[in-house]
C-alpha cells in the first residue's frame, strides 16, 4: 500500500523531488510526464493522495472538478483547443495504472487513435 512518505507524485506535489511543473495552486500542480507519449503530455495531480479514482467520494467532487478545469486551461495555454486534446484517467491494474496518486493525463499535438488500447 503506497503511503503519502513513499508516493512519488506526493513527493512531487511536495517538492522534494523536481518535476517539470507547469502550473501549481493550493490544490493542484501539473508538470511534463517523463515519458511523453504526445507533443504535450502533462499531468495534472491533486496535492491531496487519493490513490485511485476508484475511491472518489461525492466529498471529492470540487476537487476532480478542478482537476478538469486545470486540464482544459493547460490544453488551451498550449494551443491545443482548436485541434483537440485528449484527457485521460487511468485507474487500476486493467487500466494501466502505475502510479497509485491519481493524476490525468493531457495529450495532445497530434491525432491519437479510438478506442485506446
Ligand atoms: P499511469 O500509468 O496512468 O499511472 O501514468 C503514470 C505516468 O507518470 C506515466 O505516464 C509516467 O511516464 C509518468 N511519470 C512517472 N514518473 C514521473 C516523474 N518523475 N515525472 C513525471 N512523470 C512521471
Ligand atoms: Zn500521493
Amino acid at each position: 500500500m503506497t503511503t503519502t512518505d513513499d508516493c512519488l507524485f506526493c513527493k512531487i506535489a511536495r517538492g522534494d523531488i523536481k518535476a517539470a511543473e507547469t502550473y501549481r495552486d493550493d490544490r493542484t500542480v501539473a508538470f511534463k510526464d517523463i515519458g511523453p507519449k504526445a507533443p504535450l503530455h502533462e499531468l495534472v495531480i491533486p496535492i491531496k493522495h487519493v490513490a485511485s479514482l476508484a475511491e472518489a467520494t461525492p466529498a471529492d467532487v470540487e476537487l476532480f472538478g478542478h482537476l478538469m478545469v486545470i486540464a482544459a486551461q493547460r490544453a488551451r495555454e498550449s494551443g491545443l483547443a482548436a485541434n483537440g486534446f485528449r484527457v485521460v484517467m487511468n485507474a487500476g491494474a486493467d487500466a494501466g495504472q502505475s502510479v497509485h496518486h491519481v493524476h490525468l493525463h493531457v495529450l495532445g499535438g497530434r491525432a491519437m487513435a479510438w478506442p485506446p488500447g
